[in-house]
Formats: structure tokens, sequence, C-alpha cells
């Protein structure tokens, strides 16, 4: 039996469904992936080991693959009914346009079948893996190795800890599965942990290799490390994928990894009013979550002013603009990103009071409304001024 222990990254790239910069279904070669693990994993040979921390992780890309689903629902039914309407204007094209009807339900159930055969197929993944519990102790070495900078604590990682858990988790269940032979020696199934984040897991010389720091701990119990899991793959049975494949795989799952963290690093920033001491230097980091439109506070405007001109009034209830939103990790500060990309925290502003965006004097205004039981709710509007 061969034990395989992918970290979060891995686990994401399968689950994902999502490209982050198109926001479309992301077919890809994680499909080919899944097919060669799902095959291997019934021969009986191999055993993936999971964790909360991957269980939850998943849970995360299942919301998101089911949001996608939603969306691409929404989005067919609002299409054909376009189309529909078109059939009733235009009764002379009624056949030209039931092709047209034809060819974009056939496109999103498409999109939207291969959705659902993508979340099933992770699912069964799942539930054919074996998990293992991140006990008291590893969370203990976890925060031991964090304080002492070893790997993987190199750098400013934001998923060292996980990841570190998940590999301190194996390396004691796997140590937990040994058995001893009859010269009372300790024998270990074969394990290979997998990270494709070679910066924090692999020797500084050699990328194929176990960290220093990580070495003994591995060594101990006879686990291997593994770059990728095509990677591993094909250590484990050469058959299964011939190099240019196995290379193939590695580049694309790269070029995802890249792209999630160009995605990350353009959505982190630093918080505007806040400076943690010493110790907790850079914790002050702000996530930005996904854009959304404001518009102008509707409560904002005086029914009298319904008198304006046309043209007026629609440009007022025209106008919006893509902002994101996020809080401090440390203070909590909310701030919001223009649509130009700058900064504003908007934290220390009172009701009504408006702040302009440096960058390009879009103006935003924060409404204050008072919902009863010492509850207030805030929100950041587009003052009409900036009409
Ligand atoms: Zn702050
Ligand atoms: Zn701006």
């Amino acid at each position: 039996m061969i034990y395989l222990i992918p970290d979060t990254n891995q686990w994401i790239y399968l689950a994902n469904s999502k490209d982050p910069s198109t926001e479309n279904f992301q077919e890809g070669n994680h499909f080919l992936l899944l097919d060669k693990l799902s095959n291997i994993i019934q021969q009986g040979d191999i055993v993936i080991l999971i964790n909360d921390i991957i269980e939850a992780e998943w849970k995360r890309n299942r919301n998101t693959a089911e949001e996608l689903i939603k969306t691409l629902k929404k989005a067919k039914e609002s299409k054909l009914n376009e189309f529909k309407k078109m059939k009733t204007e235009y009764p002379k094209s009624s056949a030209e346009i039931d092709i047209i009807l034809k060819s974009i339900e056939d496109k999103f159930d498409d999109d939207i079948e291969k959705n659902e055969l993508h979340i099933a197929r992770v699912e069964a993944l799942l539930n054919s893996s074996e998990k293992y519990p991140i006990s008291r102790d590893v969370k203990a070495d976890v925060t031991d190795w964090a304080i002492g900078k070893k790997a993987p604590f190199i750098g400013n990682k934001k998923n060292s800890s996980a990841d570190a858990a998940i590999l301190f988790g194996a390396l004691e269940y796997i140590n937990s599965k040994a058995t001893v032979t009859w010269s009372e020696a300790k024998e270990y199934p074969k394990a290979y942990f997998i990270s494709a984040n070679t910066t924090d897991f692999a020797s500084p010389t050699n990328k194929n290799e176990i960290h220093p720091d990580l070495k003994p701990l591995l060594d101990k119990v006879g686990m291997k490390y593994s770059r990728s899991l095509p990677y591993a793959l094909r250590e484990v049975d050469q058959h299964l994928l011939d190099e240019a494949e196995m290379l193939r795989l590695e580049r694309e799952m790269y070029e995802w990894e890249m792209k999630m963290e160009e995605e990350a690093n353009r959505n982190t920033a630093a918080c505007l009013i806040c400076t943690p001491d010493e110790e907790n230097e850079g914790l002050n980091n702000i996530h930005f979550g996904p854009g959304f439109e404001i518009t102008y506070d509707v409560s904002n405007i005086d029914p009298n002013q319904l008198e304006l001109p046309f043209t007026d009034l629609d440009s007022m209830v025209a106008h919006s603009v893509q902002i994101q939103a996020g809080f401090c990790e440390w203070c909590s500060a909310y701030h919001i990103k223009c649509s130009c990309g700058e900064i504003i925290c908007t934290e220390e502003l009172s009701h009504e009071e408006t702040i302009d965006c440096e960058n390009c004097g879009m103006l935003f205004q924060k409404v204050v409304i008072y919902e009863g039981n010492n509850q207030y709710n805030s929100s950041i509007v587009l003052p009409r001024k900036n009409v």
C-alpha cells in the first residue's frame, strides 16, 4: 500500500472549477489527473490521505462551483428569454431564432453538466480517501516550527501552517502504521508528501528533494517528498503517465498556481491606519473580496427632485461603479478598493461624510443606518455630487 499526501494547493487545483482570471469553468488537465488518480485508487494500490483542513478547503471550493452552476443557470434563462422575445417581435425569423435558441441551450447545458460532473468526481475522490486526525501534539509542533522559522516557515506564505499541519499529521499517522518485522525492525508503508511549494518544502539546491530542516522527520518514517501529483504518480507507477504527459500536467499546475498567486497579491494590501508591533509585523493585511457595484443611495434622493429633467435623473440612476471591499485582519478597519485600484480606508468616516479617491477623484460616501438593538449597519455609496 502506498500513501499519497497532497498539500492544500494540490487539492485546490484538483477541486477548482474556475479559472481565476476569466471566472469561467476551467476544464483543463485536472480532469485527466482526476481520472488517473481515480483509476489507480480503484486498483487498490494507492490511498490518498486527507484531514479536516483538506475537507474544509473542498467545501469552500464546492460552494464556488455550485455558485458557478447557479450563475450559469440564470444566464441561460435570461439569454433564452431574450431570444424568445425576439421571436414574437420577428415572427418571420422564427425558424432562425429557434436554431440560435437550441445552440444557446446546448452550450449552457454542456457547461452546467461539466461543473456538476466535476463536483461529483472530486467528491468521489474525497470519499475514497483515508482521513487522519490532526492531533494536539501536531498543532503544538507546527507552532514550535513556526517560532523557530524552520522550513516550511520560510518567507511570508499564508498556507505554511496548514501545509505544515498536513505534513506533521501525516508523519504521525504513517508512524502509527508501522509494522514490526521478525528482526524487530520497524517497517513503514511507502508514503509521498506532495507540495509544489518548492521554495518552502524543497531543498534549496534540489527541488526534487525535501528541505534539510524536514529531512530527518521524513527519513524517520521513510516518507518521500514529491513536487507535484503528476510527479508522484510517475514515481509510483512509470506506466501511469509518460514523462511528456507528466511535464505537461506539471506545467499547467504551475501556471495555474502562478495565476492564483497573482490574483491573491492583486487583492491583498496593507492596512492604511494601523501598525502592529514588531512581532506581528505584516499581519495587518486586507484581502479584498470580489467586486460589487455601488450606486447612489436612493434614500438620499429628495422626492421633490423627481421633477428633475428626465436626462439628469437617468444619469443619476444609471451611475454606478465597481468596487471591492475588505477588513484589516489586525484592526478590522473597513477599506474599499476604488475601480481605479486606489485603496481607501472608510473606517473613520462618520455618517454621510464623504471621501475622494486621491487617484481618480471619485467621491464616496458613508451611510450609517440604525437597525435597532444597538446595531448599526454602514455602507459605502456614491454621493450625488459625482454626477
Ligand atoms: Zn488595520
Ligand atoms: Zn479611484
